[in-house]
């Protein structure tokens, strides 16, 4: 773990070790006040004396995305009690539903395109964003990827959809929408969490704007003729102050967007990458497929490259058509 981290975790407790004090001599409950007190006392003397985050039985490291959730941990995943083991695997569970009701509806109505998407998070939670936002005649279509795996990611995966839905009611023009967004998550995580992002306002009309915050380019068929949409900005996150900047075009009926995240193009087999030019072939030989079919054979192909080994990263596809 690196020191800011660790600097940032000791000033959190730090200011819990307040919180708890006073609330002790508040509510003279004791007993359970005490506890946790003791607990973040021994957090913060493992910090100084440079022992935090290593695990007490085995003294490798203790996963960060856990430390960053409960900053108090001392033991590794491999080595909880039984009873941390079930409550862990109930925490999981429970943030697994929640992160399946924030992806869109399948049958979610977007006047004028047809889309579908695949979602699959390698562990029990994604980092992966899914997103489509119907508001009055436009439809937003968004794919986002947080930095890291895991709980931590999903976090921050959960705040960008609450941030997404409370934002696009204001009709802000996409790049002010992302760059909204990109402040508000500078100001609230720690710098080492940020995400790509790739944002699609689609108006009825076929009229487009794209902002690419440091995603991987979606591709788009148009009339038969495959183009790369790539990044136009930095990562969001990252710097409070970060322009970004939109390209606009229009499509006609039938043309055909693929968003993806790297979990898709980078799967491995053996030494060998999926691949962009991989997939942009697929794409290409099934862009007339229906977004459903062709959302099933792209995710059929790569399940077929790695011949039934598991995914190390979340993946994502999206594809969206013009009706
Ligand atoms: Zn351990």
């Amino acid at each position: 773990m690196e020191q800011f981290e660790i600097n940032r975790i000791r000033t959190q407790l730090i200011n819990r070790r307040d919180r708890l004090n006073r609330a002790a001599v508040d509510q003279k409950t004791g007993i359970h006040y005490l506890t946790l007190l003791k607990e973040v006392d021994a957090a913060l003397e493992r910090i100084d004396s440079g022992t935090y985050g290593i695990c007490e039985v085995c003294h490798d490291p203790i996963e960060e995305d856990r430390l960053i959730v409960n900053p108090l941990l001392c033991f590794c995943i491999d080595h909880l009690s039984d009873q941390q083991k079930r409550s862990l695997e109930e925490d999981l569970d429970l943030a697994q539903k929640i992160q399946k009701t924030m992806l869109p509806a399948r049958n979610l109505e977007t006047e004028g395109w047809d889309f579908n998407y695949h979602y699959e998070p390698a562990g029990a939670v994604s980092g992966d964003y899914c997103d489509v936002i119907s508001e009055g005649p436009n439809t937003y279509f968004i794919l986002g990827d947080v930095s890291g795996k895991g709980i931590a990611a999903s976090m921050l995966m959960s705040q960008m959809h609450a941030l997404f839905h409370s934002l696009i009611p204001l009709n802000l023009g996409i790049n002010r929408l992302v760059g909204q967004i990109n402040r508000l998550m500078c100001e609230s995580n720690p710098s080492s969490h940020y995400a790509t992002l790739l944002c699609i306002k689609a108006e009825l009309s076929g009229r487009i704007e794209v902002c690419n915050a440091g995603h991987l380019p979606a591709l788009l068929i148009k009339k038969n003729e495959q183009l790369k949409l790539d990044s136009t900005g930095i990562p969001v996150g990252l710097f409070c102050d970060a322009d970004y900047s939109v390209n606009s075009l229009s499509v006609e009926k039938g043309d055909t967007f693929l968003l993806y995240t790297d979990g898709l193009t980078e799967t491995f087999f053996d030494e060998e990458e999926y691949g962009v030019s991989r997939l942009s072939k697929v794409f290409f030989d099934n862009h007339k497929l229906s977004s459903r079919e062709l959302t099933k054979v792209i995710l059929n192909d790569v399940n077929k490259f790695i011949a039934g080994k598991s995914k190390k990263d979340d993946m994502t596809i999206m594809t969206v058509k013009k009706l």
